[in-house]
């Protein structure tokens, strides 16, 4: 064989004798080959040296690929971050603004919310419209200079008269209490009060162990922070909310 046929030859071999594709025997002959010829010397090398500028290329893409890769999940992450803790936090506020948690702290509402009973209040009930006769509400008592909770009895222009026993508002026997014994606020046989603008006189279910309007006089629209909604056992928070109860009070409004 001449020599430039060996030189194409190898030249023609480059490729699978630098990945170590080929034969012993033709590796051998390149080998030998390559010790004596300077041409195809330089050639290979030129060859080695292009795969290999290539093979980094493509790693240095990899690399890229993978980096871009690793901002674009982060940024990803940080956004869902905000967009999480953001809807917490609005779950929070609005929580916080419409709802309130408090522990019953008397008996005086017995048998409707017992001593140390959970209970949500809605904080917006009265925002489009005035409390109701017969809502449980939450509210200020200056008396005590605490929150409390009570019926209302009487709302704005009634006028409330306990006698012998019984409770009438605007000369009708108050039907929550009717058959219970109401008291009035001390030995009196009678006790009249008509309520003027903005005035609440509220009554504990616990008629005859109850602190309320009896003792303390009405209670401002502005001391009403808000509606009492329903009893919770805080353990068992979404299981088990007492609604049964709740019906009941719902059913009184009506
Ligand atoms: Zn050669």
């Amino acid at each position: 064989m001449k020599n430039e046929q060996i030189c194409s030859m190898v030249k023609d071999l480059t490729p699978i004798y630098y990945s170590n594709q080929t034969s012993a025997f033709t590796k051998e002959t390149v080998d030998e080959h390559l010790s004596q010829c300077e041409e195809c010397n330089v050639y290979y090398k030129a060859f080695q040296q292009n795969k290999m500028a290539a093979t980094e290329e493509i790693a240095k893409e990899k690399t890229n690929f993978f980096a871009k890769a690793a901002v674009r999940m982060r940024n990803r992450k940080r956004k869902q971050f905000m967009l999480i803790t953001g809807l917490m936090l609005a779950f929070f506020i609005c929580w916080n603004s419409t709802f309130k948690n408090t522990i019953m702290v008397s008996s005086s509402m017995e048998p409707t919310i017992g001593m140390s009973q959970h209970c949500l209040i809605n904080k917006l009930a009265y925002t489009f419209q005035k409390p109701q006769s017969g809502d449980i509400v939450y509210h200020w008592a200056d008396d005590i200079s605490g929150y409390d909770m009570n019926r209302i009895v009487g709302v704005p222009g009634d006028t409330i008269l306990i006698e012998n026993g019984v409770l009438y508002v605007d000369n009708e026997v108050f039907e929550e209490y009717k058959g219970k014994i109401v008291k009035t606020n001390s030995s009196v046989e009678s006790y009249s009060i008509t309520l003027n603008e903005g005035e609440y006189f509220v009554m504990g279910d616990n008629v005859e162990n109850s602190y309320d309007s009896r003792l303390y006089g009405a209670i401002l629209e502005d001391d009403i922070q808000g509606k009492f909604m329903l009893k919770y056992k805080w353990r068992n928070w979404f299981v088990q909310s007492e609604i049964r109860s709740t019906d009941d009070v719902e059913g009184n409004e009506e």
